[in-house]
């Protein structure tokens, strides 16, 4: 098997699309079934993993990760008001992210309107995890921190602070690679952004991230969240079988997280 990184016949790990670590916190601050958007009834407990990388490759991911769990990951989720400077540590990880973001859905069958800038960008971004080349296209990549002290509901704040979410979004007019985990919202922009879409967010730009002053002015990009975040209220339909199943589960495992984070949201909304 070829290494999608490197490019060479190389034995093939399994690598995480979204690392280890965001599932490791939602289970330790929450309840541990997890769910996966496109496919609600299977219960994911370790998240998306492809057969994508070597052991080299995935070695160079998994230090810019324990770099981005240890420095930023833990330490803003503890303390939401933290500016977060940015490096290029952060660059690379955020950039691996989107890279296999794209990987895993770019050739999957759908006929994406976009599936040459996709190539393109995913290249470009190869390039630049590799070789350290500068990013000089679809270099508008965006980090958004959630402060999640002002959602209107329920629905809104699980989504906004837990959920795990990967996609390529696009419409006729617009591209955009995107992933989230916790509080982490990241954006590659691919095609039919304008200048003024996002403000203090982008990586190619910003010296620091603070979730006080970002701002979002794109409505497709708020029609894209509020149709994910309809996504997660269909956990609610889940088959009848499914539902006991849960319910069962729920109630045993409920002494076990009800110091966690999720029941925290869940009682603010009562
Ligand atoms: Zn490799």
């Amino acid at each position: 098997m070829i290494c999608e990184l490197h490019g060479e016949p190389s034995e093939l790990k399994e690598s995480h699309i979204i690392p280890k670590f965001v599932f490791k916190w939602m289970k330790k601050t929450g309840t541990t079934r997890l769910r996966q958007l496109k496919n609600i009834n299977v219960p994911i407990q370790d998240g998306i993993k492809k057969h994508m990388l070597c052991q080299n490759c995935e070695n160079l991911f998994s230090i810019h990760e324990k770099w981005f769990c240890e420095k930023i990951f833990l330490p803003f989720l503890k303390d939401n008001s933290l500016n977060i400077q940015n490096t290029e540590n952060l660059k690379y990880f955020i950039i691996s992210i989107l890279w296999r973001v794209v990987k895993y859905f770019k050739d999957d069958g759908n006929k994406y309107n976009f599936k040459s800038d996709l190539d393109r960008a995913e290249n470009i971004w190869k390039n630049y995890l590799l070789h350290d080349n500068i990013v000089s296209e679809y270099e508008n990549i965006h980090l958004i921190l959630v402060d999640n002290s002002n959602f209107p509901n329920k629905e809104t704040d699980l989504y906004f602070s837990r959920a795990v979410d990967i996609d390529i979004a696009e419409n006729e007019n617009m591209c955009f690679v995107y992933a989230k985990f916790s509080k982490f919202i990241l954006i590659g922009e691919i095609k039919g952004f304008e200048n003024k879409s996002f403000e203090k967010t982008n990586i190619s730009l910003e010296k620091k991230f603070s979730s006080s002053n970002q701002i979002i002015n794109d409505t497709t990009v708020f029609d894209f969240f509020k149709n994910r975040i309809n996504q997660t209220k269909s956990y609610s339909d889940l088959s009848e079988s499914q539902k006991k199943k849960n319910n069962e589960y729920h109630k045993n495992r409920y002494q076990n997280y009800t110091d966690g984070e999720y029941l925290k949201i869940l009682n603010k909304h009562k």
